[in-house]
Formats: structure tokens, C-alpha cells, sequence
């Protein structure tokens, strides 16, 4: 290995499992690559080829995170011999992307939908036969009158199809159904984060739950402590108090035997420190076992529906830089401005809305190139369309626009949501999006044309 490849590497924090880079490198001449198996990708190669805003899907790296928590699962129910069993539900809002959502299924996850929409994706998946349909589905979010229908007709057609319940309407509905249900708890203990409300309408306090009559199927009992969870503390906590309502519930419901404790696993987006998803866990079934021994009934089951933990890490965003301009201000530690040809307003949105941070680096590394404070600007012409970094600047080469010379940079860790809620400020195109899997790029979505932008508003 090239000395300076090394150097590089490990000034971008590439190649390390814990930050969930494992997958990426530099090669001898610089250019960012992905590897998989033997196969690798050349990142600024394809980046000239189809061109950017570019967002590349690895739906390998997919596979390998549901084999890895699949595995660490098992291997925690044996070591502490725990009886109850453990389900992932991949939920299909953080990307609805059919490669993402197959890759998945394919390795073993279950699913959870929020709206009609998802599952009517699912009951297209079970005609087309491409799942086990041994596959359990949780339903969350708002039950409108459609999505209580399918719900109902997939039951029917044998699949196990759970409904949460979020609100009273739905309690009216689901309570004495024949089939399995579930139920949320709004939880009073939340982490801290800035998009966990203090207060929001889903679920049910533990007082009104424990005031409700038996259920004829209640199954589950699902909560949220918000997404994000920065310590081991909040998840036990919130998972202490969730379980004394379980347990309380369970009286009067003995089909009570699940425990579901939603998203929130966080990923390491800005490179500071980890998260040890295997000590998380195992504190975790630690709790249920000693809680449930204490009064003596059987290990509940756990659902996780770790949503932004799984994909992010799967996908990638490239841009180029279009212009360079010095940041003369006094009293700002940045020193130049790097505008891309894409929009953090609409490619990667939750930058402007959750102020969310992101590992950034170059796709072909200069090596010798000394390091200035960048800010980074998308082409929007809204002045909230930038990126400052995680605190204050964005590290990067020190690159002058140059047309003959041209620059990619990186976002690492794009895979959940940001599709989803991807917009069209200002009339911008979205990225061009390829799929890498086994050699092969696929296209998975057009680069879109005027045509096809205008098409939205009506033209
Ligand atoms: C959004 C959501 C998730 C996923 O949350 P992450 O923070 O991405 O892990 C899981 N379950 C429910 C009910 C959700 O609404």
C-alpha cells in the first residue's frame, strides 16, 4: 500500500468499521474507491461517466449490515439464554428504493410500513411472489380507511400483518380484532434531540392505556424514545418505563408477548465517536431478562425498526465543484466557499432541516494538496442552501475552480431519507442515482430533464 494512499486514509477516516467506511478507500493514484469482495468501483470514474449530482446505492453494504445484526442477535440470545425471540422490521420510510428494499427482505428483515402507499408496495411484493411470506409486517403510522382495508384484506390472504394502534379512532377499530394487534405508548421520557418534540399525538400515556378494556389479540407494545438516542441511558430508561407498562398491561392481556422499541439507532455521521451497537443490545436484552425474571413471566420478544442505522451507510452523493470564491468576512473561521452542482436544500435536505452533519471528502485526492476551511454551497440561489460542517468548516483541499481541472467531493452516509424527502427548489433536477452491485452499475433513476421537472408543477 502507498504510503500517501495510507496517509489519506486515515485523514478522511476511511476503511474503519466502527464509522461504517469500511467499504471505502483511496487507490494508488487518489481516486476514491468502494470495494466489494473483489469487485471495486472507481468513484471518480463514474462520476465522469454519468455524470453528477451523482448518488451511487450499494446495496451489498445493505446485506451486510442485516446479516450483522441478525447475527449479533443470535448470538446474544444464546450467550445470555434468552427465550424470547428477536424480529428486525426494516421500515420502508427511511428508503422506499425497491433495491434497498429487496436487498432487506432478501437477508432476513421484516418489514414496517407508515402509510397505504408502503404497504401497497408490500401486497405487490407478495403478488410477484418475491418474498418468504412467512415475512411479519408492522403497520404504523395514521390508519386512514384505505390503509385499514389493505391491512385487512393482506390478513386475510394470510399474511401476519400487525397494525399498531396510534390514536383513538384506531382503538375503535382494532381493538377486538381477531388478529394481532399492537399498540403505542406515548413515552414521557424522550432523547435529545432537535427534532424530539416534547410532546407529539401518537400513542396512548400509561394511564390511558391501563385504563382500556382487554383486547381481544394485543400483541405488541411499541414506543418511541425519538430518533438519535445519544446515550445507553435514554434507550434503558425509556425501555425500564415502557416495560413496567407491559407488564401491567399483560394482566389483563396474556397475548401480550412483544416488546417493540421503534428507530432511533444513530450512525456516526460526523466521525466523532461510536456507537457500540453489540453493547447497546446486549445492556438491552439484559433488561427484558432481568425485568421479566424479577416477576416471573417468559422473556417478551423484541422488535427493533432501526431505520436511518441500516441505509444510510449504503449510499453516497457526489458532486462537482462549479466555483470557488474566498470568504472574506472578518470573524469567520471558513476561508473559501465551494459551490457543487447540487442543492442541500433539495438532495440532501435534512442539512437545512434537522441540521444534520455529514463526513465530506475529496473523490480524487491530490495527496500533496494542502487542507484550507471550506463552506460548501449548493447551486439553489437561497442562502440557507449551504453546508458548514461539523464545527463551523468543512475541511477540503485547497482547490481553485478550474474547468480543465475538475473536482469531486463526497457525502458519505446519504442512504435514509433524504430521497424521500428530496424537493424541487429553485427547479433543480435531482441527482442521477446508480445502483453497484456484483460489477454492474444500474440505473435506478434518470437524470431529470426540464421536461420532467416542469411535468411537476404543471407544465
Ligand atoms: C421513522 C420510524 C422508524 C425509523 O427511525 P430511525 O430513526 O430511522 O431509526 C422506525 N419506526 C417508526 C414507527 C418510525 O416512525
Amino acid at each position: 500500500m502507498n504510503k500517501r494512499a495510507r496517509a489519506s486514509r486515515k485523514l478522511w477516516k476511511l476503511g474503519i468499521s466502527d464509522f461504517n467506511t469500511k467499504y471505502f478507500d483511496f487507490n494508488k493514484d487518489g481516486d476514491l474507491i468502494a470495494k466489494e469482495g473483489n469487485n471495486v468501483y472507481n468513484i471518480r470514474y463514474l462520476a465522469e461517466k454519468f455524470g453528477t449530482s451523482l448518488e451511487i446505492l450499494f446495496p451489498y453494504i445493505l446485506d451486510e449490515r442485516v446479516e450483522d445484526l441478525l447475527d449479533l442477535t443470535s448470538s446474544l440470545i444464546k450467550k445470555l439464554k434468552y427465550q424470547g425471540k428477536f424480529y428486525y422490521h426494516y421500515p420502508m420510510k427511511s428508503n422506499q428504493t425497491k433495491e434497498v428494499v429487496m436487498a432487506m427482505v432478501g437477508e432476513g428483515a421484516n418489514i414496517e410500513t407508515a402509510s397505504f402507499n408502503e404497504l401497497f408496495l408490500v401486497k405487490k411484493m407478495l403478488e410477484q411472489e418475491t418474498f418468504n411470506q412467512q415475512m411479519h409486517i408492522i403497520c404504523n403510522g395514521p390508519k386512514t380507511e384505505k390503509y385499514m382495508n389493505l391491512i385487512d384484506e393482506l390478513q386475510h390472504k394470510g399474511l401476519k400483518v400487525i397494525p399498531i394502534i396510534e390514536g383513538p379512532n384506531e382503538l375503535k377499530s382494532f381493538q377486538y380484532s381477531r388478529f394481532d394487534v399492537g399498540i403505542r405508548l406515548d413515552m414521557p421520557v424522550k432523547s435529545k434531540a432537535i427534532w424530539n418534540k416534547p410532546i407529539d399525538r401518537f400513542g396512548f400515556t400509561r394511564k390511558e392505556l391501563l385504563k382500556m378494556e382487554p383486547f381481544k389479540n394485543l400483541k405488541v407494545l411499541h414506543y418511541r424514545i425519538g430518533s438519535k438516542f445519544e446515550k445507553l441511558g435514554d434507550i434503558l430508561a425509556s425501555t425500564k418505563y415502557a416495560l413496567n407498562v407491559f407488564f401491567k398491561l399483560k394482566e389483563k392481556n396474556r397475548s401480550l408477548d412483544t416488546i417493540d422499541i421503534g428507530g432511533g439507532m444513530p450512525i456516526p455521521f460526523e466521525r466523532t465517536r461510536k456507537y457500540p451497537v453489540d453493547k447497546i443490545l446486549e445492556k438491552l436484552f439484559e433488561l427484558l431478562k432481568n425485568e421479566s425474571e424479577k416477576r416471573g413471566v417468559p422473556h417478551p420478544n423484541l422488535i427493533c425498526e432501526w431505520g436511518r442505522y441500516m441505509v444510510a451507510p449504503a449510499q453516497i452523493t457526489i458532486y462537482k465543484i462549479i466555483d470557488t470564491k474566498k470568504i472574506t468576512q472578518k470573524g469567520i473561521s471558513a476561508k473559501k466557499w465551494y459551490v457543487i452542482d447540487g442543492s442541500f436544500m433539495n438532495d440532501l435536505i435534512d442539512t437545512w432541516a434537522i441540521e444534520q452533519k455529514w463526513a465530506v471528502a475529496p473523490v480524487s485526492n491530490r495527496f500533496d494538496d494542502k487542507l484550507t476551511e471550506g463552506w460548501i454551497s449548493g447551486s439553489s440561489c437561497d442562502s440557507d442552501d449551504i453546508y458548514t460542517g461539523v464545527d463551523g468548516i468543512v475541511p477540503l483541499p485547497d482547490y481553485d475552480y478550474d474547468p480543465n481541472d475538475p473536482f469531486y467531493i463526497v457525502f458519505f452516509d446519504t442512504g435514509a431519507y433524504q430521497d424521500a424527502l428530496a424537493s424541487h427548489h429553485c427547479m433543480l433536477s435531482s441527482p442521477l442515482k446508480i445502483i453497484a452491485e456484483n460489477g454492474h452499475i444500474v440505473i435506478a433513476r434518470k437524470r431529470e430533464s426540464s421536461e420532467d421537472v416542469g411535468k411537476n408543477f404543471g407544465w
